[in-house]
């Protein structure tokens, strides 16, 4: 009964920072506890809960991470009904189009990093533009390329990356919540088994491709290889071509054999997870490398040649 109580006097009006204060120091459990019920339920009315011990870990770091918000930006808003205030950031929060936590796998620092860089660039040209370079370690001249862009279009993929290195990038962290220390540790781990992480990515990405596919209203289909040709053969279908392979594994495999990969003795589409943004300069040298080949550096370029905006 209790807790009771004190969930009442969360709901009632607090008029000073003094009594706002004192109230948080009483009640702290009661709200960590209403947080992570709030979390609970949400994922049970969306189907995404199960009764074991990691959906409770996870209703738990959730009602922390929702009560940790609350406190930063309530002390400012009174007079307020604090549980008020609390309730209407957790609504907030899960009615965007990609809470974290719509698969508990991405939870994790690299689940979060693959998350927060698809959530970014449903919203910004230049975040989908890096999809490409963080995902298969792409540079500008290869997106050109796969993308079969014109002068105008490439002119902006440039921008586009010299706009993420600058700030995208660091602004698209900061509000993923990934600190520096968790890059670093991912970098660790990157360093000691690039594979293993590779794989990992290669793991989670559908899971982020499929629900931020779905969530758009332009919903694009996939397309067969035969069809991705065609669409690229007769030139159209520019934004559906940036945006769909961005977003989607499956269509960039069969866009790279056309488009990139001349040879059936290469292994196809990788996976080349690169956390930071590529460095001026560096990385051009990539495609190359990977060919050493001039029949099919040739072919392809004359296909960026005739290839339409
Ligand atoms: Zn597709």
């Amino acid at each position: 009964m209790a807790q009771r109580a004190d969930l009442a006097n969360l709901s009632a009006l607090v008029s000073t920072v003094e009594e706002f204060d004192r109230l948080m120091a009483e009640t702290l459990p009661d709200l960590l506890d209403h947080a992570a019920g709030q979390t609970r339920r949400y994922l049970r009315e969306t189907g995404q809960w199960a009764d074991d011990i990691g959906h409770e870990k996870l209703a738990l770091r959730w009602g922390y991470e929702f009560v940790e918000r609350f406190l930063v930006c309530v002390r400012s808003e009174v007079p307020c009904r604090p549980l008020f205030l609390l309730d209407s950031l957790i609504a907030k929060f899960f009615s965007q189009p990609n809470p974290l936590c719509y698969h508990k796998d991405l939870c994790s620092p690299l689940g979060r990093f693959l998350d927060g860089l698809t959530s970014r660039a449903v919203l910004s040209r230049d975040a989908l533009m890096a999809l490409y370079y963080h995902l298969y370690g792409f540079g500008q001249g290869h997106v050109v390329q796969l993308l079969g862009l014109g002068p105008t279009e490439s002119q902006r993929v440039y921008k586009n990356f010299e706009r993420w290195r600058r700030a995208g990038w660091q602004r698209t962290v900061t509000e993923i919540g990934l600190s520096e220390a968790e890059l670093r540790e991912l970098e660790i781990v990157q360093t000691r088994d690039p594979r293993g992480l590779n794989e990992e990515a290669n793991r989670l990405i559908p899971m982020v491709q499929d629900h931020y596919r779905r969530s758009e209203p332009e919903y694009f289909p996939c397309l067969s290889r035969r069809q991705w040709g065609e669409l690229f053969d007769e030139g159209y279908g520019y934004d559906y071509r940036v945006w769909h392979l961005a977003l989607c594994r499956n269509c960039m495999a069969e866009a790279y054999a056309i488009r990139l990969d001349g040879s059936a003795q290469t292994p196809g589409l990788q996976i080349n997870l690169h956390l930071r943004p590529l460095l001026k300069g560096k990385g051009a040298s990539f495609l190359w490398m990977q060919r050493g080949n001039g029949h099919g550096t040739e072919r392809s370029a004359q296909r960026l040649s005739t290839a339409s905006r």
